[in-house]
């Protein structure tokens, strides 16, 4: 397929039946899924698995502290400038990575760390030393490992951010979120432009090997024509990676979205436009749009991995690493490991508790069933490569003989039929296309492979998950 020619063209017609509350899929079961009853010995089977197989891992490492708050945000957060937070919760950090470290083979090797928020920078230049010294003290780096960090541009200088590649981060990513003046203020992140080109001013200069930055469609304010220009803006930053996330707007769950001024949102159309219109015009200034909400340059590895039929996601996005274990440190923290996710405490003092009590400090997980793990795989293979084989899936999961694709998936082919039907996805007789028009609907498309949408959606009305346009 190619995943170059990004024209689309939208029937609006069919933008009430699909715009409808969906999760946004970077798993399979969904977070929601996670309950509190979960069996931690599921944790310490799967840590066994992964050492026998010497499965490579990748941390990430939650840092939550804000100084100031962005009503878009829908990430667990804690407001606060009382910098002082910062050192107990790093010493806490220190011990969760070591307990956990104790568990790990040493042989398995770290080929992705990645710090996120939160605001990673909320931390000075000797915590960020500190913390950054633990992991490598308690884990087998390697040398050719990603190494990124998320920073908050408001709150860098160029001596910030030449250590952070002193220290050896080699990757980096920042929030532009909108260059519209009036969007910023909306939205409480005032970040002028000359701002936002001195900072990657700085990164370039200090010589990091991939920048990502991040905008948000569906702000107040925001039309198809004034974010063609942060658009523009952006492309001229010249950024190897280009996430342009959907807001998620749910204030009955965040209710600091209440702050913005709700009759100023782009409505469903508005944003399908800008989402086409941002497709066209990165795809056509040399990024590849590699699905959802991301897009590089074509000599990225995500790009090259798309191309190859290796894109993979976890809760962090589009991965390249698809064999490994994900583990979570700090507060709020997702851990995937093969058939099991967990996730860490929410609440900062459970967090402290847990550790101080010698526990893992996990809130909730899941333990996949095999039904899971075939959703799973034909929820990622349309989210990242945009299609699927159904006979490839029947060989990973020996299903075929008695009980093939159409048999296993019996329930969801009328729904199939609907999509193909409006366009959306194309079938032949090995599997499932998803269609350039598909490609702005593919929570919908991956909904259908959904077994516990139904009972979410009845037992939690529209309340859980943002609407998928
Ligand atoms: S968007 Fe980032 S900086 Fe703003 S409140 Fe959320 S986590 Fe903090």
């Amino acid at each position: 397929m190619n995943h170059r020619s990004q024209t689309v063209e939208f029937n609006t017609t069919l933008l009430n039946k699909y715009n409808q509350p969906l999760p946004r899929y970077t798993s399979y079961p969904p977070a929601t899924e996670l309950t509190s009853d979960f069996n931690p010995d599921f944790f310490h089977r799967a840590i066994d698995v992964g050492n026998h197989k010497k499965t490579p891992l990748s941390l990430y490492c939650h840092i939550p502290f804000c100084e100031t708050p962005c009503y878009f945000c829908g990430c667990n957060t804690i407001i606060t400038q009382r910098k002082e937070v910062a050192e107990p919760y790093l010493g806490y950090l220190a011990r969760q990575i070591r307990q956990t470290a104790q568990l790990i083979h040493s042989d398995r090797i770290v080929h992705q760390l990645h710090w996120g928020g939160g605001t990673p920078n909320y931390l000075d230049l000797d915590q960020v030393e500190f913390l950054w010294n633990q992991f490598h003290r308690y884990f087998r780096v390697d040398a050719k490992a990603e190494l990124s960090i998320e920073v908050n541009p408001r709150y860098v200088d160029r001596n910030y951010i030449q250590v952070l590649r002193q220290i050896g981060f080699n990757r980096i990513s920042f929030g532009i979120q909108d260059f519209n003046p009036e969007v910023q203020v909306a939205i409480n992140r005032v970040q002028p432009e000359k701002m936002l080109f001195d900072v990657m001013d700085w990164i370039r200069e200090a010589e990091f090997e991939s920048v990502n930055v991040d905008l948000i469609y569906g702000l107040p304010f925001q039309t198809a024509a004034t974010f063609e220009q942060t658009v523009a803006k952006t492309i001229a930053l010249n950024p190897d990676r280009i996430a342009v996330f959907n807001f998620a707007y749910i204030p009955w769950m965040k209710p600091i979205q209440k702050r913005m001024p709700e009759s100023a949102l782009p409505n469903a159309a508005e944003k399908l436009k800008i989402l086409q219109n941002t497709i066209a015009q990165l795809t056509q200034n040399g990024y590849v749009f590699i699905g959802m909400d991301h897009f590089a340059k074509p000599d990225d590895e995500l790009a090259l991995a798309q191309q190859a039929g290796q894109l993979h996601r976890n809760f962090q996005g589009y991965t390249t690493k698809p064999e490994s274990d994900l583990l979570g440190f700090g507060m709020t923290s997702i851990s995937m490991l093969q058939d099991v996710y967990l996730q860490n405490h929410k609440r900062l003092k459970d967090f402290y508790k847990s550790i101080d009590e010698k526990q893992l400090p996990i809130e909730k997980g899941v333990l996949l069933s095999q039904d899971d793990l075939i959703r799973r795989t034909v929820i990622m293979e349309l989210m990242c490569q945009f299609q699927l084989s159904a006979s490839d899936l029947e060989a990973k999961y020996h299903l075929g003989f008695d009980r093939d694709f159409n048999d296993y998936f019996a329930p969801e082919l009328p729904h199939l039929d609907l999509l193909e039907a409006d366009g959306l996805i194309k079938r032949w007789s090995d599997g499932i296309e998803v269609t350039p028009i598909g490609r702005l609907l593919i929570r919908n498309i991956v909904s259908v492979f959904d077994t516990y949408l139904g009972e979410r959606m009845r037992d939690r009305s529209d309340q859980t998950f943002s609407k998928s346009i």
